[in-house]
């Protein structure tokens, strides 16, 4: 399913956040969004997904305008992990992961409530969260609680999957699990992946395709093309070096402050 966006404009009270910007993301690819803090990447996140409608331009849902999509069938194809997500305190693990299955359940017919077991299954093993399948998701560790959320999101079994910071607040460890779980998904599963990442270098990891969202336009192309020194002082205002590291990977290492 290809998800496109064109000419894309928002304003947020009176403040223009980009204008006609045109990103691609091509199926089956793994694409990072990244840019300073307010760049407008969360923005375009929930525009992508149809969450957020007041923008200029036009996103097409496998070549249909999503405006004039309902958002079950929008939920059929594309997933979206919002940076925070209240969950109520008694939902356990599985009960999260069963609601990923709203799109394929309505008012009449509770839908195929065995497709919807075998589902959530699949969903539990996939991050490793069988063991954890009764507990309470408030009661989990911040690792284990992003991996329940992300298996909720697979249980709508989606083709595209985006993904808001999702290491937020998590170690080293955590973070690794996390981003390794999303290049599974994108190489195992196929679903074309959209991640804002906050650490530049899980985009020069992880990513086969960089966007640079920041003062309103964008630069897209191969993490190696676009992620160097030049883009971080013009983006970022820092000045940073990139070394290889002994897996052949390049690896940013910021030094200084030079504007902010
Ligand atoms: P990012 O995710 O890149 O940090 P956001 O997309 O969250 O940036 O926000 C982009 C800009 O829009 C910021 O300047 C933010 O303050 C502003 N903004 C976002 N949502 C709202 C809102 N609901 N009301 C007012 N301003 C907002
Ligand atoms: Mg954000």
């Amino acid at each position: 399913m290809k998800l496109e966006a064109k000419n894309i404009s928002v304003s947020i009270a009176g403040k223009n956040i980009f204008s006609n910007i045109t990103p691609l993301f091509p199926e089956g690819s793994c694409t990072a969004i990244i840019g300073p803090n307010g760049a407008g990447k969360s923005t375009l996140l929930k525009i992508l997904a149809a969450l957020n409608t007041n923008y200029e331009g036009e996103i097409f849902l496998g070549g249909e305008n999503i405006r004039k999509l309902s958002r079950k069938k929008i939920a059929r194809h594309l997933a979206i992990l919002p940076q925070t997500m209240q969950i109520p305190p008694d939902t356990t693990v599985a009960r999260l992961v069963d609601f990923g299955r709203f799109p394929y359940r309505n008012l009449f017919s509770g839908g195929n409530p065995k497709e919807d077991i075998e589902i959530t299954e699949w969903a539990i093993s996939v991050v490793k969260l069988e063991k954890f399948k009764d507990r309470q998701v408030n009661s989990l560790s911040g690792g284990e609680r992003q991996r329940a959320r992300i298996a909720m999101a697979l249980a709508q079994r989606p083709e595209i999957i985006l993904f808001d910071e999702p290491t937020t607040y998590l170690d080293i460890s955590h973070q690794l699990e996390v981003m390794q779980l999303i290049r599974l998904i994108n190489e195992k599963f196929k679903m074309t992946v959209i991640t804002v990442l906050h650490d530049i270098n899980h985009a020069l990891q992880y990513a086969d395709k960089v966007i640079v969202l920041s003062g309103g336009k964008i630069l897209q192309g191969a993490p190696k093309n676009i992620i160097n020194a030049e883009m971080l002082v013009e983006v970022f205002g820092v000045e940073a070096d990139i070394f290889t590291n002994s897996r052949g990977a390049s690896i940013l290492s910021p030094i200084s402050i030079i504007r902010r």
